[in-house]
């Protein structure tokens, strides 16, 4: 089977990886599989993270730090730069993959045990544990975006077949061949027909378009953000306790962790705040997003934002209109299927886009494998070219199951992140009060937030990807054997 990934981002590097796990191998006549990735970005020999500056010292006078640069801003959210924090979930995920993968994306990480909420007055409101509670010592792990992607990339290029897997092509558009199979037409106009086509080609995905034309194009949220890296000695909220500092105001939200391992004192920092007009790279002036970084958050009481942006001077790394997907009536048909942001771009309030890209992989080579392994073993092989009837129909199916399992998944993290979300736009000094009011109570009285957005553990953390793709498949199968023995009653 000849599976071609567009996007070679977290969903589509983990892909290959999930898919190299599990795929059987085809018996004879079958050919063996081909899996490729094509990918638009070539990466810079640099290494993560990109930019940053010195918290001691503010950086304008810096010789470490790098001289201002206009970050690449596109209409995605594709910008490469900037920290995130992949959740237990995502962690455990990677663990199954491979021990090693688990490791090396923690060595280059920083283990959180709590997420530690504050006012931009100055008060610590509540905090929380952000830990596997069934596993332990599985955390939540800050670390640079990029850092992330090259482990990954890494691991995808050491793989038996690794090596010129990944290709630097951009994809510009995804169809219908002749032959009825999917067909991906490159920049430079060549055009390449696979079995399957997965599009994890993030939020601006070309695949999605293939499937979809026009319609359900992102949606800007009105929010935008800033965010780097500063080098210092670690707070001693993210030090001592282990904590990422999320600080809610009036006038918008401010987060930092440690980016890298205790030793290393760096600090990710990132400022979301609403603005109606999208920034494009046209009226991007790095000096005016500092000063106007500066001037949101002057009032701020935590020293630490103080010291931060103090410091940034004008080097903020990375720049972001937040996207989200509106949601899909289905995630591909005609053996295109969407998974990562090209299915679903989430809030990054969710703090779990990275994660949901890792159990999309699982769930979809899970479910691939399983239909695979059904035509390998039930049909006879001499009479199947290998190409035929069978693999349209297990591509179909797992198609259908992806879905119906993974998409009330997202729905649900995405509904609850549109909760948190009101908390980081302009609420005025009142909103400020009662939001800081509730988050002072979640504290002091934790089942009210459970009331309210579920408790982590068991919402976020505890999904069983095994479990629900296998009730997954047994639902679709009963309701196909359901729709065939209707049909034939119909037809007596
Ligand atoms: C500000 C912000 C903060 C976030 N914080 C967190 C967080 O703390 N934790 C978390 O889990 N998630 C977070 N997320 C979400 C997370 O970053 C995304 O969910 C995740 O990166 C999506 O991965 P992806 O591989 O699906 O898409 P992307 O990361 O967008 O990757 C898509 C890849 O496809 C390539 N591509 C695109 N078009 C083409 C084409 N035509 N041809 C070939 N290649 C193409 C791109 O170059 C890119 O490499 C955050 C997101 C944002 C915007």
């Amino acid at each position: 089977m000849k599976i071609i990934i567009v996007g070679g981002g977290i969903a589509g590097t983990s892909l290959y990886l999930h898919l190299l796990q599990h795929l059987p191998n085809p018996p004879a006549p079958y050919p063996p599989h081909e899996l490729l990735i094509y990918e638009s970005h070539e990466p810079k020999p640099s290494s993560s993270p990109s930019t940053s500056t010195s918290l001691s010292s503010p950086s304008s006078n810096s010789p470490e730090s790098e001289p201002p640069t206009t970050p690449n801003l596109t209409p995605s959210t594709t910008t490469i730069g900037g920290g995130l924090a992949l959740a237990p979930n995502g962690m455990r995920i990677l663990a199954r993959l491979s021990s090693e993968l688990h490791e090396a994306v923690l060595a280059q990480g920083f283990a959180n045990e709590r997420f530690i909420f504050r006012s931009a007055r100055g008060w610590r409101l509540s905090s929380m544990p952000c830990t596997d509670a069934r596993v332990p010592g599985e955390a939540c792990v800050s670390m640079s975006r990029m850092g992330l992607w090259e482990v990954l990339r890494g691991f995808v290029e050491a793989s038996g077949d690794g090596e010129g897997v990944i290709r630097y092509k951009k994809v510009a558009e995804v169809g219908q061949g002749a032959s009825g199979k999917p067909i991906v037409k490159f920049e430079d106009g060549e055009v390449e027909e696979a079995d399957l086509v997965v599009g994890a080609d993030g939020v601006r995905s070309v695949v999605k378009k293939g499937a979809f034309g026009e319609g359900y194009a992102p949606v800007y949220m009105n929010q935008a953000g800033v965010g780097g890296f500063v080098k210092g000695p670690l707070p001693d909220e993210v030090k001592r306790e282990k904590g990422m500092v999320f600080t809610f105001g009036g006038n918008g939200f401010f987060g930092y962790g440690s980016s890298a391992s205790e030793e290393e004192e760096s600090l990710m920092w990132w400022s979301t705040y609403h603005t109606p007009s999208l920034p494009t790279s046209d009226d991007l002036s790095i000096p005016t997003i500092t000063t106007e970084l500066r001037e949101r958050h002057a009032a701020w009481k935590d020293p630490v934002i103080q010291t931060i942006i103090s410091s940034v001077a004008d080097s903020v790394s990375s720049i972001y209109p937040t996207w989200t997907t509106p949601p899909l009536p289905h995630w591909g048909r005609n053996a295109l299927i969407l998974i990562g942001d090209a299915a679903h771009a989430l809030q990054p309030t969710s703090g779990q886009g990275a994660s949901q890209c890792l159990e999309d992989g699982l769930t979809l080579s899970l479910i691939l494998s399983h239909y695979l392994n059904k035509v390998y073993n039930e049909t006879d092989a001499s009479e199947q070219s290998g190409s035929g009837v069978d693999l349209q129909a297990t591509i179909d199916a797992t198609a259908s199951v992806l879905y119906a399992v993974r998409e009330p998944r997202v729905r649900e993290i995405s509904d609850a992140a549109k909760k948190m979300d009101r908390g980081k736009g302009d609420i005025g000094v009142v909103g400020e009060m009662v939001m800081c009011g509730f988050m002072w109570l979640f504290g002091k009285v934790p089942w009210i937030a459970q009331l309210l957005f579920g408790d982590m553990n068991e919402r976020l953390y505890a999904w069983d990807v095994d479990a629900e793709v296998k009730k997954g498949i047994a639902k679709y199968e009963t309701e196909a054997r359901t729709e065939s023995g209707t049909a034939t009653a119909g037809a007596a």
